[in-house]
C-alpha cells in the first residue's frame, strides 16, 4: 500500500507558495523556489496532488513540460528525507535524459540526505557499482545497464515503492519494452507506478494496462500535438540544396538563429553536416550514439554554454535534452516516424519560452510531411508560399521579405521566429 504522507506539524507548506498549495512539504517548496520556479506548470498542477495521494498515473507529456518535477517532487515528498534503502526506480531511454532526471532529484532533494545515482551504458561500471554497494534511495537508470548490474546481483528491487517509466514511447521505439517488463517484474506489486509518454500508441496503452493500477490520466498537450514553439515552418528544398539552405538560415539576421539543434536522420549525416558547418566557420558538433560518452558530454556542454552555435543530432541522442533558450530546432531531414517530429520540436518552446521549428522537406520526404501534419493536426507554415503571395500582391512591400529562405538576406522581419528569451 502506498502511504499518503501529508505534512506534519513542522512540515506545513509555506503559505503563498503555489507549490505548497499542491500539498508539497516546505523543504520541497523551498527547493523549487531556489530553482527559480514561481508557478507550477500544468502537468505539475494536474499530477502532483494525485501522486501525493499515492495514485498511479499515466502522463501524456513530453520533455519540456516540467514533467520531471511532476514526478520527482511528490516522490521526494513521500520519502520525506527518510533514508531506507532503494525505494525509487526511474527508467529512462537514454543516458542524457537519465542524467537530467538524476540532476533534478539532486536539485529538489538537496539537503534531504537522500542518496541518488544515475546508471547508464557506454561508461565504465566501476563508479556505478560503488554507488550501488554504498546504498541508494533513488536510482535512475537506462534499462540495458540496469539489467546488466541486476545480473551481477548488485541491484535489489524488492524494496521499490515508486517506479517511474519516463518517455515510455521512446523505450518502445528503441526496443526496450521487454527489458522494461523484466525489470518491472522484479519490483513489488504494491508499488506506485507513474508512466510518462509523449505519445500513446497501442503498445503503450497495453503496457499501461499491464503495469498501472487504476491510474489517473493526465495529458498536458493533446495527444501527439507539439509542445508549441511559436512557429513551425517547412521549406521545400532538394536534398543537394539543404546545406546551402541551412547556411542561409543561420546567416539570416531576421530569423535570429541564436542556437540551433539540427536533426539529421543518420549518424553519418550528423557528422557530415557538423563538419560542413565547421568548414563554413560555424561552431558546430555532432551528437549521436556512435560518439563516446565524453564526446557527447563535451558537445552538449559546449552547446549549453554557448560555445557551439549548432548541435547536429540524431533523434535518439537528442532525446530529452534540456537546453534552456534553444531558439531553433531545424529538421535537416524530416523524420520518417511522425512522433519523432513531436519530440524534436518539443526541444524548443520549452517551459513557456518562445522558439521556432524549421523543417526541410525534399521531394522524397513529402509523405513524411503528410504524416506529420496528420498526426499533429496542423499545417506547417510555408513561408515561401506566403512570401510569393505577398510578392504577387505588392512586390515592393517590405512584408514580402517574409518569404522563404531562398532570399533570406533581403528579409528584414520575420514574425514568429523570435529568439528564445
Ligand atoms: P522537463 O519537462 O521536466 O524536462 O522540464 C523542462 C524544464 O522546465 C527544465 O529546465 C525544468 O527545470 C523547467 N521547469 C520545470 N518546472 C518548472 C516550473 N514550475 N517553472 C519553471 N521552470 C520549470
Amino acid at each position: 500500500m502506498i502511504q499518503k504522507t501529508r505534512q506534519g506539524r513542522n512540515d506545513r507548506p509555506t503559505s503563498g507558495s503555489a507549490f505548497a498549495a499542491l500539498g508539497l512539504c516546505r523543504p520541497l517548496c523551498a527547493a523549487v523556489s531556489a530553482a527559480g520556479y514561481e508557478t507550477p506548470t500544468p502537468i505539475q498542477i494536474e499530477a502532483i496532488p494525485d501522486v501525493l495521494r499515492g495514485r498511479d498515473l499515466l502522463g501524456c507529456a513530453q520533455t519540456g513540460t516540467g514533467k520531471t518535477a511532476a514526478f520527482a517532487l511528490p516522490i521526494l515528498h513521500h520519502l520525506a528525507g527518510r533514508r531506507g534503502g532503494l525505494r525509487v526506480l526511474v527508467l529512462a531511454p537514454v543516458r542524457e535524459l537519465a542524467a537530467q532526471i538524476g540532476a533534478s532529484f539532486g536539485t529538489y532533494g538537496r539537503g534531504s540526505g537522500l542518496r541518488h545515482h544515475v546508471i547508464f551504458g557506454g561508461v565504465g561500471k566501476g563508479p556505478q557499482k560503488k554507488a550501488l554497494r554504498a546504498g541508494l534511495d533513488i536510482l535512475v537508470a537506462t534499462p540495458g545497464r540496469l539489467l546488466d548490474l541486476m545480473g551481477e546481483g548488485l541491484v535489489d528491487l524488492s524494496g521499490i515503492s515508486h517506479l517511474v517509466l519516463d518517455e515510455a514511447d521512446r523505450m518502445l521505439d528503441m526496443g526496450f519494452i521487454r527489458d522494461v517488463l523484466r525489470i518491472v517484474r522484479e519490483t513489488p506489486r504494491d508499488r506506485q507506478t507513474l508512466l510518462f509518454s509523449a505519445t500513446l500508441p497501442d503498445e503503450i496503452r497495453g503496457l499501461a494496462r499491464n503495469i498501472l493500477r487504476d491510474p489517473i490520466y493526465v495529458a498536458v498537450d493533446p495527444v501527439a500535438s507539439t509542445c508549441a514553439p511559436t512557429s513551425q515552418a517547412v521549406y521545400f528544398v532538394e536534398k543537394r540544396e539543404k546545406l546551402n539552405l541551412l547556411l542561409r538560415i543561420l546567416d539570416d539576421r531576421a530569423l535570429d538563429v541564436d542556437r540551433a539543434l539540427v536533426f539529421t536522420r543518420t549518424k553519418h549525416g550528423a557528422n557530415k553536416v557538423a563538419k560542413q558547418l565547421g568548414g563554413a566557420s560555424i561552431a558546430a558538433a555532432a551528437i549521436h550514439g556512435n560518439k563516446s560518452q565524453p564526446a557527447r558530454e563535451r558537445a552538449l556542454d559546449g552547446f549549453k554554454r554557448g560555445r557551439l552555435r549548432v548541435l547536429v543530432a540524431t533523434d535518439i541522442a537528442a532525446r530529452g535534452i534540456d537546453i534552456k533558450e534553444l531558439s531553433h530546432v531545424i529538421n535537416y531531414d524530416l523524420p520518417n516516424e511522425p512522433e519523432s517530429y513531436v519530440h524534436r520540436v518539443g526541444r524548443t518552446g520549452r517551459a513557456g519560452l518562445t522558439g521556432a521549428a524549421i523543417s526541410f522537406c525534399a521531394s522524397e520526404e513529402r509523405p513524411y510531411l503528410r504524416d506529420i501534419e496528420r498526426l499533429t493536426k496542423r499545417r506547417l507554415d510555408r513561408p515561401e508560399e506566403a512570401g510569393q503571395r505577398r510578392h504577387a500582391e505588392s512586390p515592393a512591400s517590405p512584408d514580402s521579405q517574409r518569404g522563404g529562405a531562398r532570399q533570406p538576406r533581403q528579409r528584414r522581419r520575420q514574425r514568429g521566429h523570435g529568439r528564445a528569451r
